[in-house]
């Protein structure tokens, strides 16, 4: 946060999400709810709200439980598996001892077999996700699952889930996204008046919660960006590079890069990942027949890299592109993560031949030891712009 520049939240929003989220949810434990981890984006989380429990993620994005997880896993596995196991069988995670279920899909490789590792600890339901979004079966396959889902919880937590609870879930997090996306729009201004940190805390923030809960901070969030570009309080200035950033989820100790795009005087202006701006971007279709439906739907759009083909994320890139007008993509991929990385070729030539936007690959981990060399080569990235 730049010093002069009044934080959007003032009790400890600025960076430190995790320790307000963790409150959240001992707060909504000692009301009596249940609380459900969940690993990925693809984890129907109006499911789990409709049952009136918390979905609470478990993806880790910490150096510190790296080499404990790799007593039994792999070196060359992406650091967030990585990262996430280790807090598990170093009983360091909040979360998960929390969590009274784990929902978890078969996105990578990886998390996939690392879901084998953990499942015998807590109840889990593993989701089979279809991972040819556009075949006619896909949708009903998805679908199914999701079902099996509802039939995991009420087993589970001898609980019914009921479809009118469903569908004022669905409306909620459509109320979600339109404030979310009300707040990302900040970052749309030349210059922003929001910054990464901002951004990147209320989407930690605004996944978990209850609408009713996060709705008050989502408009007190709005008033306040509203005052800013009225004072013209704005991050940068009209020359400081806009960056897009996608790829593999960052956090955490990969917020490394955010921070040195930013110590180089650029500003990120999307973030287009699952800790970003992805989860919000697409509304679930409401007053449907059937729910389970109309959230199978919405789910299967999401563009992440273990679909194939992934054509739905070009599409994705093109609007954000048009909406926050960047100046260069830089794309972050973790260590061993191959269908990310393997993508990265179309992404590059998209940007260049469709947009003319320079772009930059950037594979790390969660250590420090190549901060340096990813400052010098953002460094270059600015200088060429
Ligand atoms: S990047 Fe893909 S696998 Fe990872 S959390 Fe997002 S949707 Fe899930
Ligand atoms: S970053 Fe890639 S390898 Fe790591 S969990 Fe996500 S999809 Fe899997």
């Amino acid at each position: 946060m730049h010093k002069n520049i009044e934080p959007l939240v003032n009790d400890g929003f600025d960076g430190q999400h995790a320790k307000r989220i963790l409150s959240y949810i001992q707060s909504q434990r000692e009301k009596g709810k249940n609380a459900v981890g969940i690993y990925c984006g693809y984890a129907p989380i109006e499911i789990i709200q409709a049952m009136n429990a918390v979905p609470t993620v478990l993806c880790a994005f910490a150096d510190k439980t790296i080499a404990a997880a790799e007593a039994v896993l792999p070196a060359n596995l992406c650091p967030l598996i990585k990262s996430s196991y280790g807090f598990i069988i170093t009983d360091n995670c909040p979360f998960y001892a929390l969590s009274e279920a784990v929902v978890a899909e078969t996105t990578c490789d990886g998390k996939k077999k690392m879901f084998e590792l953990i499942s015998h600890i807590k109840p889990m339901f593993v989701m089979d996700l279809p991972q040819l979004p556009d075949e006619r079966e896909a949708k009903d396959n998805w679908m199914t699952m999701i079902r099996k889902l509802q039939t995991f919880l009420e087993n589970t937590f001898n609980k019914k889930i009921h479809d009118e609870d469903v569908e004022a879930a669905i409306k909620d997090s459509n109320k979600r996204n339109d404030m979310m996306n009300r707040i990302f729009d900040f970052a749309k201004l030349q210059p922003p008046v929001i910054n990464w940190s901002e951004m990147y805390d209320i989407t930690w923030l605004a996944q978990p919660a209850n609408f009713s809960d996060i709705a008050p901070l989502l408009e007190e969030t709005i008033q306040k960006l509203e005052k800013r570009a009225a004072d013209e309080v704005v991050f940068g200035n009209a020359d400081s590079p806009r960056v897009l950033v996608t790829g593999c989820p960052v956090g955490g100790d990969a917020n490394k890069v955010f921070r040195i795009i930013e110590e180089l005087g650029g500003n990120v202006v999307v973030i287009d990942s699952c800790t970003g701006m992805k989860p919000f971007m697409e509304k679930i279709a409401e007053d449907t027949d059937d729910p389970y439906a109309a959230i199978a739907e919405r789910y299967l759009k999401l563009p992440c890299s273990c679909m194939t083909p992934n054509t739905h994320r070009l599409q994705e890139l093109d609007k954000i592109i048009e909406r926050f007008k960047p100046d260069a993509i830089i794309e972050v991929v973790l260590h061993a993560c191959h269908s990310y990385n393997v993508e990265t070729h179309k992404i590059r030539e998209h940007a260049k031949n469709t947009h003319g936007l320079p772009y930059l690959k950037i594979e790390t981990d969660y250590s420090e030891g190549d901060i340096e060399q990813i400052r010098t080569r953002v460094e270059a990235l600015f200088d060429s712009l």
